[in-house]
């Protein structure tokens, strides 16, 4: 019998498993504050189960695995990176920020990523797999549990397309804000999409409280070709007529992520006509110095550009930030410090 993930499943599912190897209902909220309340690595922990419960826990399930095979912090702010080793040998890179109101984390949702976007060193290789939701959440309780710090929230914004791995990214979803678990509010959580816009519709029926992000990266389909293929897939006015829909069905701003590359996307005319097509829409448009990947050719546009960029934006009415880069001494943008590690085998 193959062992099951048990950190993967959602309440009703552990506890129906639970039944199944004869166990009473309630110790369906004892096995599960273990895992998502306390975190433990492994059923020993599981103090207040018999022996024998243990043992017979041990045999069925599995406790994904998680360890830390690198990490970097940053001398500057505390930023945080860290390279996880998973199941299968498989690494994945996971993030935490620190911020005034509290500890962001950065999970990744697949290890590598298909949507093969121009400027991102994550994509470079293809996907490899999805991870399991519990390997989403593994990524923030080993964070919690290395760094004894107290997470609040999460942005799905590390290796992968969260929509391209839907399933698990919603069990994800369900477990990480369950009140038997972290309880982390759906408001502090944020997904970012390249624009999968088949499953953004299926997302905004989940009627979720998460922020969803956009990468957007250019103000139209001609320029947003040249640097994201999925825009041969889906074209902005699809995209975008999805992003409306979705604010009307959750009531929630949609964030436009949007990283300045050098004469690619950063002249006035990008920022005006950015500024048209977002016209009236309940969005919030953040704008991102490109990191430096070295086998991309794409190159950061300087900060008077970022500045007026941003300025042609807010004077249009378009709310508009340019996001802080943290932990810039510990110098290891999306996805590159899998690379680093990958290229060293
Ligand atoms: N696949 C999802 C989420 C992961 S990427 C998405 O595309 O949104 C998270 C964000 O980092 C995206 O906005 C992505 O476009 C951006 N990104 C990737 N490589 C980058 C780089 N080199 N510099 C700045 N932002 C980058």
């Amino acid at each position: 019998m193959e062992k099951r993930d048990i950190l993967s499943m959602r309440y009703e599912i552990l506890e129906k498993w639970l039944k199944e190897l004869g166990e009473p209902s309630f110790r369906a909220e004892q096995v599960f504050r273990w895992l998502h309340r306390k975190k433990v690595k492994n059923f020993a922990e599981m103090t207040n189960l018999s022996k024998a419960l243990r043992q017979k826990l041990e045999e069925a399930a599995y406790i994904t695995p998680i360890a830390v095979c690198k990490k970097l912090v940053s001398q500057e702010d505390g930023t945080r990176k860290y390279l996880f080793a998973l199941e299968g040998g498989s690494v994945i890179e996971s993030v935490l920020m620190k911020y005034e109101y509290g500890n962001t984390v950065c999970i990744s949702t697949q290890v590598g990523c298909r949507m093969g976007c121009r400027f991102c060193a994550s994509t470079l290789e293809g996907v490899e797999r999805n991870l399991t939701a519990g390997e989403m959440l593994s990524q923030i309780y080993e964070i919690e549990r290395e760094s004894g710090e107290r997470v609040s929230g999460v942005v799905l914004m590390g290796s992968g397309e969260p929509l391209d791995n839907y399933e698990n990214v919603m069990d994800f979803l369900e477990l990480v804000h369950h009140e038997k678990g972290l309880q982390l509010g759906h408001r502090h959580i944020t997904l970012s999409t390249c624009g999968l816009v088949e499953q953004m519709y299926r997302l905004m029926e989940e009627k979720l409280q998460i922020t969803l992000a956009v990468s957007l990266h250019a103000p139209n389909d001609a320029i947003r070709k040249t640097i994201m293929p999925i825009a041969n897939r889906y074209n902005m006015e699809e995209l975008l007529r999805a992003c409306r829909a979705y604010t009307e069905k959750t009531g929630r701003r949609i964030t436009f992520e949007y990283a300045l590359m050098k004469s690619v996307n950063d002249s006035d005319d990008c920022a005006k006509e950015l500024a048209e097509r977002l016209h009236g829409m309940l969005c919030h448009v953040n704008l991102i110095p490109v990191n430096d990947v070295k086998e991309r050719s794409f190159s950061r546009s300087d900060s008077e550009r970022i500045k007026r960029f941003a300025a042609l934006l807010q004077k249009r009415s378009v709310e508009t930030t340019i996001r802080r880069k943290l932990g810039s001494d510990i110098d290891a943008a999306c996805g590159q410090l899998r690379r680093g590690y990958l290229q060293q085998e």
